[in-house]
């Protein structure tokens, strides 16, 4: 049961008991964590839960059993992330889930950092850890929390398969002429700069429902997906393989994002350092939280940025108008990248809800066989979904992502094959 983090993308035979149908999700973040577990039988959800603020007073809990309960909130500190995968673990053994049960497969975990190293869901062994310990200083906010969670899951259950899913695996498909920023080659590979794309779980789970959703191999087909959540990235999608994605080193770039600035001229960094006085610090924070449309208008939710607009709010429209710009300017690369795309796609929180921002995106696009049919458009549902014209050229969709699902497959079919 283990795995050479060198041989890249090596898949690893475990010993997971042949019966044993569920996998635990668990997605860490640096005060949160949130875990679902899944039925692999049918692919259906048993529970979900949500610790967060944790290591703060106000801590909190709040589980869903999905196959009957009502949800059940705990209140109060809790410590750290065992504590907090220990509360949760209390919270399913009461709906008789517990991660004692020999019905648990394995725990698949959610990755942001995977570098060059991890093309595929790995078992995690102890190189695997060091190796995403070697990815923190690119990846400074998210692999140490992930990694914290890792430990935690291991400490609860040491005999049990631990798979990460990595975000950024997705995009390792990229050509060296999309991934490679153009700057001096030397300083760039000694300091492994380069555009690795995150979302990569919900850009590989969209593009393949799309192709089912059309009814055509995932292999013939190239797709536009824009994933436009509180994050929001694009990917360009060839036959399966991402061949770009609009997020770099880090998230930060590419769209305008709810708190992120998305592609800006780094020569504003240095402004900000020389002429404004800021810190390195300081300017992190500035770019990535304090910016996109909260920075632009003081509001992240698009629904409310949309009501704003309607009430004739002007600094809510130039933010609408400045998120849709930049969205355009994908679709266009994107499309002039692929050089044919059978469908653009549309996911995540706002991708899946907001169908002002669809129609706007897409509009004056006609010429790249790109429209958006009103009624469809409008449409309200959890399911995939066609929203261009019937017969057009180039098919405009919705597809809601589940990147839960993703991990949870992934990891069951490693262990399994
Ligand atoms: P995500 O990161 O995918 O969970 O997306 C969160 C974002 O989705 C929120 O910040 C909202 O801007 C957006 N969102 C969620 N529900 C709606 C909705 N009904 N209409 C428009 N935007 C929505």
């Amino acid at each position: 049961m283990t795995t050479d983090p060198t041989s890249e993308g090596s898949r690893s035979m475990t010993d997971a008991p042949a019966d044993a149908h569920r996998v635990l999700v668990l997605n860490s973040g640096s005060s949160s964590v949130k875990y679902q577990l899944l039925d692999m039988r049918d692919r259906s959800r048993l529970a979900t839960g949500l610790v967060e603020r944790i290591g703060e007073s106000s801590s909190r809990l709040v589980h869903t059993p999905l196959k009957g309960g009502e949800p059940r909130e705990r209140s109060g500190r809790i410590a750290d992330h065992g504590e907090a995968l220990k509360a949760a673990a209390d919270e399913l053994a009461a709906d008789g889930l517990g991660l004692d049960s020999p019905e648990l497969a394995a725990i698949g975990h959610r990755v942001v950092h995977g570098g060059l190293k991890f093309s595929e869901p790995t078992v995690i062994t102890d190189d695997v850890l060091k190796e995403i310990e070697r990815l923190v200083p690119v990846a400074p906010l998210h692999n140490p929390a992930n990694i914290t969670g890792i430990r935690t899951a291991q400490a609860l259950r040491p005999d049990l398969p631990q798979v990460a899913v990595f975000d950024t695996a997705f995009h390792t498909t990229m050509p060296e002429h999309a991934a490679r920023y153009a700057i001096d080659v030397e300083t760039a590979d000694a300091h492994r700069i380069r555009r690795y794309g995150f979302h990569g779980t919900s850009h590989a789970y969209v593009s393949r429902r799309t192709a089912e959703l059309l009814g055509r191999p995932v292999a013939d087909l190239n797709v536009i997906v824009l994933h436009l959540g509180n994050g929001a990235s694009a990917s360009a999608v060839a036959g399966g393989r991402c061949v770009d994605t609009s997020m770099g080193l880090t998230p930060l770039e590419g769209l305008v994002m709810g708190t992120r600035s998305g592609d800006i001229d780094p020569a504003v960094t240095f402004h900000l350092k020389r002429v404004a006085g800021m810190s390195t610090d300081e300017i992190d924070v500035l770019l990535n939280k304090r910016s996109g449309l909260v920075g632009l208008c003081g509001e992240n939710d698009m629904r409310e940025i949309r009501r704003r607009v309607d009430e004739g709010d002007e600094r809510a429209a130039l933010a609408f108008d400045i998120y849709i710009h930049r969205l355009k300017k994908y679709v266009g690369a994107y499309s002039a990248v692929l050089g044919r795309v059978d469908a653009v796609v549309f996911t995540a929180g706002v991708g899946e809800n907001s169908a002002p921002v669809r129609k706007a995106a897409l509009a004056g696009m006609e010429g790249f066989g790109l429209a958006v049919d009103a009624d469809r458009n409008a449409v309200r549902s959890g399911e995939p979904r066609l929203i261009s014209p019937e017969g057009a050229r180039v098919a405009v969709a919705v597809v809601p992502t589940d990147e839960e699902l993703e991990i949870a497959g992934q990891t069951f079919d490693l262990i399994h094959n």
